[in-house]
């Protein structure tokens, strides 16, 4: 879907509005801002490649994000906010150009009590948790790109991730506690949503209000040790993953399940694998070591490696190898290869064996284990070889069909890569917060479609 609008031509009343603040104007720098990971989908390179902004600002606070809504309501200029710029659909890529609000420099921690931290949008997830962790208590759940991702940016395009096999994922209510959110009105303002309320912005692409601080639920500290399980046989990888998973007495953070030959393409950490062997990488608390190695034992699995947690601390991090940097590691060694996002529909792995003997080596299954209303799931974020987009549309299609349900990573359209469906909420708040349409535009389907609905 393109949109029809142009550009803004002249932004030199604009950026004389925004004397004194931090702007970015030398092209090259603002082509750089203008770009995520949509490169990881043959279906969007071609449609997001010469997408830019005209403008980059970078405000330090509140009233400087107030400062800069009310400029772009004023000129009726697309404003398209930015954490890190790691999204992997093009979610932060102007479609219409106007302003790149880079909220990097908004990155303090305002306070952190037990189980909660109220942190500004720019933070980068990294800093954020070891920041928490100095009290007891850490991040619950972050992408694989915690290291450069904001909170503000996973708040507003991520899904869950490192956590999730515990916590569930960021739309499980309890998962974000609070946001405040800058307005597109004639009069910018300030308000704070709280409750299920916080849904109306959370995972809307920028296009429902600028995030200017988040209260965000917390997990108690542990020292997560990491190990590799390796399996001759995938279905029974599989099976370890999700009885683990279920395991409520042993406590874990990641299991993330790899078909061969994914693990060909995590290079340093070939020497622990077996050629042809498929592999389990876990992040678990040092004190479930012991009975995770009975489980281990009753799957006929074999340590690769183990390392405590303060190993873990220096080089390499399974962390890095899970979620979408599986896809990062794979489109390294071979560029042509891409991925899709699923969450299979029961936890008894019939239709992930049935997908696996289907597709074989076509479509490689990487899994990653979530808690979802209170037992696990296995979720594939599966390496395609890709051919055509049609074959891949084939691909989508047949999982659909098998009930399969698909995120589909290869669309900007904010509906089209979630649920599909048109959240009514969603448009309304839409309608009050930014009624010209200026976040972000072209991303959502509610509103573009609106005289429709
Ligand atoms: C290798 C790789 C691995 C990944 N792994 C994961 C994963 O494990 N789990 C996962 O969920 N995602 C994952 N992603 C996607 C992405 O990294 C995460 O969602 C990340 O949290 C995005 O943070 P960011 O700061 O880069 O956000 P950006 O990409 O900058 O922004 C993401 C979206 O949020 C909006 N946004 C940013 N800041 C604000 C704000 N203050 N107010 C309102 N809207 C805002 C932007 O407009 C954009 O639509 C991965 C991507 C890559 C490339």
């Amino acid at each position: 879907m393109t949109s029809t609008k142009s550009r803004p031509t002249n932004l030199n009343p604009l950026i004389t509005d925004l004397a004194g603040l931090d702007l970015i104007t030398d092209a090259n720098q603002i082509a750089k801002l203008s770009q995520d990971y949509y490169t990881f989908s043959p279906v969007l390179q071609p449609l997001l490649a010469d997408k830019t902004g005209d403008l980059v600002v970078r405000p330090v606070n509140e009233a400087e994000v107030l400062k800069v809504a009310a400029a772009c309501v004023k000129f009726k200029v697309p404003l398209t906010v930015r954490g890190a710029g790691t999204g992997n659909y093009g979610q932060c890529v102007p479609l219409e150009g106007g302003v790149i609000l880079d909220m990097t420099r908004m990155n303090a921690i305002h306070w952190v009590k037990p189980g909660l931290a109220c942190v500004e949008p720019g933070l980068k997830m990294a800093a954020m948790d070891k920041q928490t962790r100095e009290t007891g208590w850490e991040v619950r759940m972050a992408p694989s790109t915690y290291r450069t991702a904001t909170i503000g940016g996973f708040i507003g395009g991520g899904s869950g991730g490192i956590g999730s096999v515990t916590y569930g994922q960021l739309r499980d209510r309890g998962n974000l506690q609070a946001v405040r959110v800058v307005t597109m009105e004639d009069q910018p303002r300030v308000i704070e949503l709280r409750g299920d309320d916080v849904y109306k912005v959370a995972h809307a692409y920028g296009t429902n209000g600028i995030i200017t601080e988040l209260e965000i639920p917390l997990a108690p500290v542990y020292p997560w040790a990491e190990v590799i399980v390796t399996f001759s046989d995938f279905m029974t990888a599989a099976r370890f993953g999700l009885a683990l998973s279920n395991s409520d007495g042993l406590i874990k953070k990641l299991v993330c399940g790899c078909a061969a030959p994914i693990p060909t393409y995590f290079a340093a950490l070939r020497s622990y694998i077996p050629d042809g062997a498929h592999c389990v990488l876990l992040m678990i608390a040092e004190s479930s070591l012991e009975p995770l190695g009975e489980l281990i034992k009753e799957f006929g699995g074999t340590i690769g490696y183990q390392k405590t947690a303060q190993e873990a601390s220096k080089g390499i991090t399974l962390a890095e190898y899970s979620w979408n940097h599986t896809t990062l590691h794979a489109r390294s060694v071979d560029s042509s290869l891409t991925y899709l996002q699923t969450l299979l529909p029961d936890d008894n792995l019939a239709l992930l064996e049935h997908l696996y003997h289907h597709f074989k080596d076509e479509v490689m299954l990487h899994l990653e284990f979530l808690r979802v209303a209170g037992s696990a799931r296995p979720a594939a974020l599966q390496v395609v070889r890709y051919t055509t987009e049609e074959r891949l549309n084939q691909i989508i299609a047949y999982h659909e069909s098998k009930g399969a349900f698909i995120f589909n990573p290869h669309t900007y359209i904010l509906e089209d890569g979630g649920m599909k469906a048109i959240d009514i909420e969603q448009l309304k708040f839409k309608e009050m917060v930014d009624p010209y349409g200026l976040l972000n535009p072209g991303k959502m389907r509610a509103w573009l479609e609106r005289s429709r609905l």
